[in-house]
């Protein structure tokens, strides 16, 4: 088929592990200049996963302005494979995952926990030879407990040796790296990091990367999506369908709005936003609500030991970075450092892509304004890796997911 591209299986790369949907816009692992690319050459897209047969979608709609391209063919249902593809050599996507075996699935657990009491597990992390970055939200919800996140720190004192991400990157950089080093991180800069995280850490002697948003500090705003979805869940049944329906959402459970609205232009969401808004004008966050998702204050950010915390920037305002123009990027990515710097009178030389999702462009501008930059993927840190895209490895779950991860970081 004339300008048809193919998108094939590749080797890893950046993609938001919170975008699970990779839905074929922002952050989406086909990515923006992928789509962009074949559109101009009037083609349709066309995905292969692994050695599946490729499936064609019709590109009926692609602007700079409207950075979500609609197709037709069921790729909902799609989307989890779709968020591992590559394009044209231009890699977005993580590495397709094998199909789950049921049987495996149902033994996933006992098996993980067997692995881990007998101590295989611990075994098996032990003998590999790798770098990892740690990749944390907030501790206390459903990611990590604040038991489990303590007693992880325990483990990693005792198994491995924790370090700070500037020191991995001075590693990685001269080639002396021992292959046990683990590194904390934790995105979003909110205020659950100063309460919660920032004592255990003391306490433990380990250091961390804080990854914040000036934007947001300054402002007191959330993050849209913790908002929208406190919001949404305000709301009674019937007026949540109702504002749904009215916004052409075919849903009306809250998750499932949640996931439509990664389908939206930044114009669209931000038009369904004020709609729900407006609906929820009485709303305000319950006081624990607030003591975790609420950004951190410059207080708190001052108050936190420089040797133990590293602050880096997560952006100004925690965009999607590639659906933005050159000159809002340039402000979220270099303009969050020159910010950072001015108010906290340190170096910030350490950056983190929201929802991991990058392009090109954005790699470039991380490159030219930071040393080193953490993304999404899931993986261990190899010798010779590119600083602009670390990979990480999810930090949260039980015991056994932990130590299970530390070996096997896409479990
Ligand atoms: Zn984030």
């Amino acid at each position: 088929m004339l300008g048809e591209h193919l998108v094939e299986q590749g080797r890893p790369a950046a993609a938001g592990a919170d975008d699970k949907n990779g839905f074929f816009d922002h952050g989406s692992p086909v990515g923006w200049d992928a789509i962009a690319q074949t559109a101009a050459a009037g083609g349709n897209l066309s995905v292969a996963f692994g050695d599946r047969k490729p499936i064609v979608f019709r590109l009926a709609r692609v602007s700079r302005d409207e950075p979500k391209a609609a197709f037709d063919g069921r790729w909902r249902g799609l989307s989890a494979e779709i968020h591992a593809a590559s394009c044209n050599g231009h890699t977005t996507g993580m590495p397709i995952p094998p199909r789950p075996n049921p049987l495996h699935s149902a033994l996933a657990i006992p098996y993980r926990w067997a692995a881990y009491s007998s101590g295989s597990a611990l075994r098996h992390a032990r003998s590999v030879r790798r770098p990892r970055i740690l990749m944390y939200h907030i501790v206390g919800d459903d990611e990590v407990s604040t038991r489990q996140f303590e007693w992880q720190l325990r483990f990693l004192r005792k198994h491995l040796e924790p370090v700070g991400l500037g020191e991995l990157a001075n590693r990685v950089q001269a080639g002396t790296v021992t292959g046990r080093e683990a590194v904390i991180t934790f995105d979003d800069g909110v205020r659950n990091h100063f309460t919660v995280a920032w004592p255990l850490l003391r306490a433990y002697a380990v250091p961390a990367t804080f990854f914040v948003c000036p934007g947001l500090i300054e402002s007191g705003d959330w993050l849209w999506r913790t908002e929208l979805r406190m919001r949404l869940k305000s709301l009674g049944n019937a007026e949540r369908g109702e504002v749904a329906r009215n916004a052409g959402c075919p849903e009306s459970a809250a998750e499932a709005i949640m996931e439509w609205t990664k389908t939206l232009s930044m114009d669209d969401r931000r038009v369904f936003q004020t709609s729900v808004e407006k609906l929820t004008r009485d709303f305000s966050p319950r006081p624990e609500d607030t003591e975790r998702h609420a950004p951190l204050t410059w207080d708190q950010v001052r108050q936190m030991d420089a040797s133990l915390i590293t602050i880096g920037s997560h952006t100004s305002t925690h965009p999607m970075l590639p659906t933005l123009d050159d000159s809002t990027l340039e402000t979220e990515i270099a303009g969050s450092r020159r910010a950072l710097e001015q108010k906290l009178d340190r170096c910030v030389d350490l950056f983190s892509y929201p929802n991991g999702a990058n392009n090109a462009a954005v790699v470039k501008l991380a490159r030219q304004n930071y040393r080193a930059a953490v993304t999404t993927q899931k993986a261990f840190v190899a010798e010779g890796n590119d600083l602009a895209t670390l990979p990480r490895v999810p930090g949260g779950g039980g015991r056994a997911t932990f130590v299970r991860r530390l070996h096997k970081p896409t479990a």
